[in-house]
């Protein structure tokens, strides 16, 4: 069975196509610049066919028709026909309270996704045009979505609320919903299985770490706690983005600067974290390579960057009452041995242990990175939220989707 999987951003769509048979990668590929008259359009098959091109794209429905017409090009594509196409997952940003878990698509969740408009406005409007793009390319073709919230719904409400007055969390839903729900998910799973011991006995803190961070403390398999907030805006320090930060510096810093809403929310989310403390770049790999170079605003984004996440690794271990096993994923934490050890580094206290050699080995597969003699098991273990959206749809087409998740 052919499953495809689609994240469509406001002027991006990127997808995967998988044969679930064996999990396998049949294409990939994205159109971004929808909406204008250059649109990148670029496809590589799993056996390493590759094809580019640009061309007027003007809305993500013809964007949904050029994905097919490569799918389906003779020479590049890896599809006799579109019907081939058994079901279509994407991924949804935000699914606030409503969803607990992946679902097929309906009027019903389609109308939801629309109510959650305001909490994700860069999000889920580009989610929802994905999803009516392909219903009226591939009518009758089974839908699901899988939320980047959903897996975080288990938090207590020691967790997920904040303090200030109640009604604004009854009236406007305002409080911590957590994202990057689908790596933290799928990392701690595969974490268990690397490990040999059932995720159910497990108290482990899952560290996602690309251009957006985040890092979540799982109990027992479900998410305790996690460090984005109502937004991805809250937590680590990131790329662009501040992270954590006193809420009276908003106010503040918009009567200093005669800031709008929209300029203060700009440069909380576009011109903060690394990139503002360095004032080179967001990129962690730019920012080692000045770091080398001694750049001193480069050093200080670094240091802040891996000191913010050792004191959430600090708190989430007291929260939990212990650790058993620390994870590492995405672009920064995949790979790069310098910022795990410098994390770990400060970390002895808990009985945190980095073993050099394993640390500095690359693999695409899971692996041990802690010395035999660590208290705690530290690994790195690949995040694939594709190949998540991808099993989910499977299950939901298939009948046979678990309430668990
Ligand atoms: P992601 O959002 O998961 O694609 O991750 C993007 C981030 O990973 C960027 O900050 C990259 O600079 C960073 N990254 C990718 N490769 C490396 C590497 N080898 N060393 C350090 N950072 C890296």
């Amino acid at each position: 069975m052919n499953i495809l999987v689609i994240n469509a951003g406001s002027s991006s769509l990127k997808y995967q196509l998988f044969d679930m048979t064996d999990e396998k990668v049949l294409a990939k590929g994205r159109v971004e610049r929808i909406g204008l008259d250059s649109s990148i359009v670029f496809q590589e098959t799993g056996d390493g066919r590759e094809i580019s091109d640009v061309s007027e794209i003007l809305d993500h429905t013809a964007a949904v028709r050029k994905m097919l017409a490569l799918l389906t090009h003779p020479e590049h594509g890896v599809l006799a026909d579109p019907g081939e196409i058994a079901a279509v997952g994407h991924r949804v940003v935000h699914g606030g309270e409503s969803f607990k878990h992946s679902v097929l698509v309906t009027p019903e969740v389609k109308r939801e996704i629309r109510s959650l408009f305001d909490l994700a406005p860069l999000h889920n409007p580009a989610h929802l045009a994905g999803i009516n793009a392909v219903e009226e390319v591939l009518p009758g073709v089974p839908q699901a979505v899988v939320f980047d919230t959903a897996f975080h719904q288990t938090m207590p409400p020691t967790s997920y609320m904040y303090a200030i007055p109640t009604v604004l969390y009854r009236r406007h839903k305002i409080r911590r919903y957590g994202f990057h729900g689908t790596s933290h998910d799928y990392v701690s799973r595969r974490a268990a299985e690397f490990l040999g011991r059932p995720l159910e006995e497990l108290k482990m803190i899952t560290c996602h770490l690309g251009n957006g961070a985040s890092c979540t403390a799982i109990l027992g398999g479900k998410s305790y706690d996690t460090s984005m907030g109502m937004t991805p805006l809250e937590g680590l320090m990131m790329g662009t983005r501040s992270g954590d930060l006193d809420p009276a510096i908003v106010p503040y810093a918009m009567g200093k600067e005669d800031l709008t809403l929209y300029e203060i929310s700009s440069m909380l989310n576009k011109h903060s974290g690394l990139l503002a403390i360095s004032g080179i770049s967001g990129d962690m790999r730019e920012i080692l390579e000045a770091m080398d170079r001694g750049h001193e605003g480069a050093r200080l984004a670094y240091d802040m960057f891996v000191y913010r996440l050792r004191k959430y690794i600090g708190a989430y271990t007291a929260a939990m009452d212990g650790l058993d096993a620390l994870v590492f994923t995405a672009g920064i934490g995949e790979n790069s041995p310098r910022i795990r050890q410098s994390v770990c580094e400060g970390l002895t206290f808990f009985g945190i242990r980095l073993d050099p050699a394993r640390n500095e080995a690359a693999s695409d597969d899971p692996r041990r990175i802690s010395a035999d003699d660590s208290r705690v098991e530290v690994l790195v273990v690949p995040t694939n939220e594709e190949l998540m959206i991808a099993r989910d749809t499977h299950a939901l087409v298939r009948g046979a989707v678990t309430a668990d998740r």
